[in-house]
């Protein structure tokens, strides 16, 4: 287990701020997260001095990669991350033998894509749709990340936890972790309680491709072979045309949620658009059941004009509006704040829909 004091976390948060915190953990295995909780023996860096949970700064903030994360300034606490990293098919006959699904174990501390790569190669079908997506595996779990009309709760079988509070492991079936749009347990009521160390997913072995979504379909077939390596190529393909990539463009990806609205929000919009850019002007939405509708947020944001809109070192993504980046790489977190908000404030003004951001503000 590492133990740094006043970390930097500037290579720790996909946006690029220039942050640190008051102490820094890294354990590579889930008994060093029991033994830290339950019977203190603190490891620091290798040298040896007496602590244990109770005395690290609080708060705690357990993180991945940092990259949906806007630290609103230095973290007065304890941040820790998991460097638990394996990727383990279960090989009992029942699991790996006969039929087609693959059951395959993997370490919260893998970082994403590196799976995403690993399935492909095996043949496995399932998380090709989710290629390219910055972070780590425990924390696709708790964000249910989702890309390309496959969300990773799909694939998910179990996710074994540590749970802070009892200071014990403790394992979650998929209908448990309450998957919902980006959305779980770990984010909402249980938020903070459970630290995730490791995530099983059902893979399939036989042919299961899910191309409906944007022009997907397109790009396999001219790619001319329908196999998760094909699909990967595709998604990252499509990705990188649209998306910054973190290691030249700090972002946090998508910074609003696509607003789930009534029906009847849609229709408003849906005349205010045909009022200003003439009958011809479709906005896009999608059924979200119950009499509710998706609406993209980045239409209504570039429908309100504020691609490349500027504060400070922050602006509206020119190439995907829903992208809030770091410009000039020393962009301030008021600076993403201050974008936040107008974008916030001008699509209410405009459309009388309120978005709500996805990147969480620490
Ligand atoms: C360029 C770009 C593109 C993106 N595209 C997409 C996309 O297409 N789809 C999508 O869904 N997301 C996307 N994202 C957002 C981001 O990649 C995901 O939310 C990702 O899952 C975050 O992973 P992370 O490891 O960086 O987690 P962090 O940002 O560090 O943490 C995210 C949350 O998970 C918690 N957490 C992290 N690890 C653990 C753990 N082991 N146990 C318990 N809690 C934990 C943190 O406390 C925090 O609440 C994109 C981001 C960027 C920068």
């Amino acid at each position: 287990m590492k133990i740094i004091d006043n970390a930097d976390l500037t290579g720790w948060n996909t946006f690029g701020m220039r942050v640190s915190c008051a102490c820094f953990v890294e354990y590579s295995a889930a008994e060093e997260l029991e033994s830290l909780w339950n019977s203190g023996g603190r490891v620091a860096g290798g040298a040896a001095s007496a602590s244990d949970a109770a005395s690290l700064p609080r708060p705690f903030l357990h993180i991945g990669r940092g990259s949906n994360l806007l630290f609103m300034g230095d973290f007065p606490g304890t941040v820790f991350h998991s460097d638990i990293r394996y990727i383990e098919p279960l090989a009992r006959p029942d699991d790996m033998g006969s039929g087609d699904r693959v059951r395959v174990k993997v370490g919260a501390g893998i970082v994403w894509d590196d799976f995403c790569r690993w399935c492909a190669s095996c043949g496995f079908w399932g998380v090709e749709n989710l290629s390219g997506i910055p972070g780590e595996v425990g924390a696709a779990a708790v964000q249910n990340i989702g890309a390309y009309g496959v969300e990773v709760g799909d694939v998910i079988s179990e996710v074994e936890c540590f749970d802070c509070v009892t200071g014990s492991k403790v394992t979650f079936k998929a209908s448990e972790c309450r998957y919902g749009y980006r959305d779980s347990i770990f984010k909402d009521t249980a938020k903070g309680r459970y630290v995730v160390t490791s995530v099983e997913f059902s893979l399939s072995r036989v042919p299961a491709p899910k191309l409906d979504y944007g022009h997907l379909r397109a790009a396999v077939e001219a790619a001319g072979e329908l196999t998760p390596s094909a699909v990967r190529e595709a998604v990252l393909s499509i990705r990188s045309s649209k998306l910054p990539d973190p290691a030249e463009t700090g972002s946090a990806g998508s910074f609003f949620k696509n607003p789930i609205v009534p029906r009847s929000d849609y229709v408003r919009v849906a005349s205010i658009a045909g009022l200003e850019w003439g009958e011809s002007c479709q906005v896009p939405h999608y059924d979200a059941g119950s009499g509710f509708v998706k609406i993209p947020a980045a239409w209504l944001i570039e429908h309100c004009g504020l691609k490349g809109y500027r504060i400070g070192g922050a602006a509206v993504y020119e190439r995907q509006p829903l992208v809030i980046v770091n410009l000039t790489g020393t962009a301030l977190p008021e600076d993403v704040l201050a974008v936040e908000e107008h974008v916030v404030k001008s699509v209410y003004d405009k459309f009388g829909i309120r978005l709500t951001p996805e990147v969480e503000h620490v």
